[in-house]
């Protein structure tokens, strides 16, 4: 019965065959357990002979079921860890991850290209007083942009007996310009990024709202120098080394002088220029693209926030983010930026 006991013992070849094995072998009506109860009937000569033996082969087979046991333990723990393994290269989409609007991480980035150089960020209100808007801008009572068709008036508009004193949703982010004039001392180094708004209707290339990033340095000796050394930084910051910029003489009512900045072409480097072998798209083999208005503060602005032009000069620029996420990103449409589509910002990724 030992014999047998061991041999179902070792050909049992799972967990579960086992169980049954032991069952059969040390379980109430087992062939041992039976013989175990017979040597009370034994002549008392022949009791501590048999008892002996009977314990042994129990003891023999309880001995080799846990051995064999401990073993196809091991060996299931073995197979488990390999048929469950979980590749965790796979992709991951159970919840999809969504995605920063690449408008936020574009202008976030620009904003750290001026926070490494020193500049600080500041903001200011949507809704702003006419004042800050445009009179300390030197904007002139009668400037085409205060009229209704360009400006969305909250209060008190032009034309409609309003006085100049009005509230309009910011057309630009100059106001928190003047702001910064008005509650720092120079030296003032600030840039300004925010929404912007103006009644275009939405289409491929314009949007009644926008957003700006903006810059100011007001400060002893500035000079146009100065200006174009700092937008030269910033395009090889964000279009890498090698990038340069060029100044369009133009008027701005708030610069003195004013100019119209390009930046080179990021795509062709300009050697599409003359070569219609070698088209650009981004430029229109141009060479150039234009990417935003800047100048020296002009002296009638640093005056209106108390600063005096004799002794301190500033210079300023400002640019849109949507239009260099449109050739930066090759965005066709302007309208896929505030549709709040997710196949649209997914690909940009979690850029922090
Ligand atoms: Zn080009």
């Amino acid at each position: 019965m030992r014999d047998e006991a061991l041999a179902a013992v070792a050909a049992a070849g799972d967990l579960e065959a086992l169980r049954e094995v032991k069952v059969a072998h040390t379980g109430d009506r087992s062939p041992l357990a039976l013989a175990n109860r017979e040597i009370g009937a034994l002549p008392p000569h022949a009791k501590a002979d048999a008892g002996k033996r009977v314990g042994q082969a129990r003891g023999a087979v309880n001995k080799a079921l846990a051995a064999r046991q401990t073993e196809l333990e091991a060996e299931r723990d073995a197979r488990v860890l390999v048929e469950e393994a979980v590749d965790v290269t796979l992709p991951y989409d159970r919840i999809p991850a969504g995605a920063r609007h690449p408008i936020t991480t574009l202008s976030e980035r620009i904003e750290d290209v001026f926070v490494a150089m020193g500049y600080e960020v500041a903001e200011g209100p949507e809704v702003e007083a006419e004042w800050f808007n445009f009179d300390a801008l030197n904007f002139p009572p009668d400037h085409p942009a205060r009229e209704m068709q360009d400006t969305f008036f909250v209060q008190g508009a032009k034309g409609q007996g309003g006085d100049g004193s009005g509230v309009v949703l910011r057309t630009h982010t100059s106001p928190v310009q003047i702001r910064s004039m008005l509650d720092r001392k120079p030296p003032i180094y600030v840039i300004c990024p925010g929404r912007t708004f103006r009644t275009d209707e939405l289409d491929a290339t314009h949007t009644p709202v926008f957003h700006q990033v903006e810059l100011l340095a007001v400060d002893e000796g500035l000079t146009m120098a100065d200006l174009k050394g700092t937008l030269d930084h910033m395009v090889r910051a964000l279009f890498g080394e090698g990038m340069s910029t060029r100044l369009r003489p133009n008027f701005f009512p708030f610069t003195e002088p004013s100019a119209e900045m390009d930046m080179q072409c990021y795509v062709c480097r300009g050697a599409s220029v003359g070569n219609p072998d070698r088209p650009c798209r981004t430029c229109s083999s141009e060479g150039w693209i234009e990417l935003g208005g800047c100048g020296m503060v002009n002296p009638r602005v640093l005056i209106a926030c108390g600063i005096d032009p004799e002794k301190y000069s500033g210079f300023a620029f400002g640019f849109g983010i949507e239009r260099m996420l449109m050739f930066r990103h090759n965005v066709e449409d302007m309208r896929d930026m505030v549709e709040g589509d997710v196949r649209f910002t997914r690909p940009f990724g979690m850029e922090i």
